[in-house]
């Protein structure tokens, strides 16, 4: 009896070794990236309207789970919700030039309803700046209001010109929007800093992301922005995908909008807005890559759409009964929604692979050895790596992985970075450190205006782009890296999606 277990189990051992993914992340990351949302079911490309996917249950459930963690953090810190309507008249993207000149070329129109024409078109909100700030000037009245913090989680259209990737650049995407209006511009920056903190709060501490903050130079502003600082999360390709990014709005916005209010002192003013835009469906997209291995997805503990998975070796009534009896067991402590059992007719070697595919953090693989043993053996997705515990032990053990799952995932993710900031002088330089795939960074003549010439040289000669200047960060004089002149700032340059 004991041998036919063992034999069984080694043939387990040897059905491990199928290959999940065709090519390696770091040798051919497109193709990857590509696979893994095919082979986990994240979204199906196969909508019949260009640009546009269908999200399927596995990443809906992790992205619900992180918009929960989002919302969460934006309400404790005094957000309030609002749903707003999908639909911006033209006139208020009229409002501020900047901003329409910005978003004009990307704007999905509607221009009937039924058979009838409007006389106003109606824009698929790209953003929605140009309808909360029209309801702003009929809500905010006097400095009492303020600080008047919103936000709402949304879904946004983009006529994307740009190659479309799904979850990174798609015409559709889904995110949520912060717009707040502050008394001064000090109270304003101090919002801008909040939501940096946030970003590194939800984005860092809990979904595992590394990343860099730049300002970004005045070329690269949101349309209608003074200021705007954004993160980077390096890819393997070392390209920087843009995460949250924050902005202090110029004032053309509330006096496009008349959004004004009374001070204390009698006198009417113009407040300063922030708006805050973390794309959800684009911060996945760095989970599935930062995490991800030749494997398939790895999902932080907090975001996993199931936590564990229970995958019983034999299909016998001792074991499948064990099996559901741990499952009551461990959903006591993590929630019916969380654990599993995979009843599915594959071969435990095929359920191994597909429960490593899609990321799920713990794994307990049941036979009936291990149940006459009172032993669970684990496999855990942090390490890639089995454990063996007291059957006992498992609620215990469940809670110590919970805490120490996600803390693992920020450790080995944290690394990424590591040597691939590089300083350089020249533009000789900087080529070879974008072409290995790195991040340079040299002295700048200036990142207003008048360096934007300086910028389309390195875009035109690297196909890289200046992301800004880093927060916190002195600024060393020196030569320009691209024309020779004196430097005003250091810049760091990267290639981008
Ligand atoms: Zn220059």
């Amino acid at each position: 009896m004991v041998k036919e277990e063992k034999s069984k189990r080694s043939e387990v051992k040897g059905d491990k070794d199928v290959k999940a993914v065709s090519v390696k992340k770091n040798e051919n990351f497109s193709e990857w990236f590509s696979e893994i949302i095919q082979k986990a079911e994240l979204a199906d490309l196969r909508y019949n309207v260009k640009g546009l996917l269908v999200f399927q249950p596995w990443s809906v459930l992790a992205m619900e789970k992180m918009y929960g963690i989002l919302e969460t953090a934006l309400q404790r810190k005094g957000h309030k919700p609002y749903w707003f309507p999908t639909l911006i008249p033209e006139s208020n993207l009229k409002k501020e030039s900047s901003h329409v000149k910005g978003f004009t070329p990307e704007v999905f129109w509607v221009t009937q309803g039924g058979e009838t024409k409007f006389t106003e078109k109606l824009a698929l909100r790209p953003t929605s700046e140009t309808a909360f700030y029209q309801m702003f000037s009929t809500w905010i009245r006097s400095y009492k209001d303020l600080p008047f913090k919103t936000y709402q989680r949304a879904n946004v259209f983009r006529y994307e010109t740009k190659a479309t990737r799904p979850f990174l650049r798609s015409r559709e995407f889904h995110w949520i929007e912060t717009h707040c209006v502050h008394k001064t511009k000090e109270d304003a920056m101090k919002q801008v800093y909040e939501d940096m903190e946030t970003t590194k709060e939800v984005l860092h501490d809990n979904f595992g992301l590394p990343f860099i903050f730049f300002e970004r130079p005045a070329w690269d502003r949101f349309a209608g922005a003074d200021r705007t600082f954004a993160a980077d999360v390096l890819n393997p390709d070392g390209k920087v995908v843009q995460q949250p990014s924050t902005h202090l709005l110029s004032q053309e916005f509330p006096k496009g909008f008349d959004v004004k209010f009374k001070d204390n002192d009698g006198k009417e003013k113009y407040p300063w807005i922030t708006c805050y835009g973390p794309a959800i469906s684009r911060i996945f997209a760095s989970v599935v890559i930062v995490h991800g291995d030749d494997k398939g997805l790895r999902f932080p503990w907090s975001i996993s759409p199931l936590q564990v998975v229970i995958v019983p070796i034999k299909d016998n009534d001792k074991v499948l009964a064990k099996a559901e009896e741990l499952k009551k067991k461990i959903a006591e402590t993590i929630g019916i929604m969380n654990v599993e059992i995979d009843k599915s007719e594959k071969s435990a070697g095929e359920k191994f692979n597909h429960w490593e595919m899609k990321g799920v953090p713990l794994r307990i693989d049941l036979g009936e050895k291990e149940i006459d043993a009172k032993k669970l053996s684990i496999f855990r997705r942090d390490l890639n790596k089995r454990e063996s515990i007291d059957e006992k032990e498992l609620v215990n053990y469940i809670h110590k992985i919970a805490k120490e799952f996600d803390a693992n995932l920020v450790k080995q993710a944290d690394h990424i970075f590591d040597n691939l900031v590089k300083e350089v002088s020249n533009m000789k330089e900087m080529k070879k450190i974008i072409e290995e795939g790195g991040i340079a960074s040299c002295n700048f003549c200036s990142v207003d205006k008048e360096g934007a010439k300086c910028a389309e040289m390195v875009e035109k000669e690297i196909g890289a782009q200046v992301r800004g200047t880093k927060l916190g960060e002195e600024n060393k004089i020196g030569k320009c890296a691209v024309c020779g002149k004196a430097g005003k700032e250091r810049v760091y340059i990267a290639r981008a999606y």
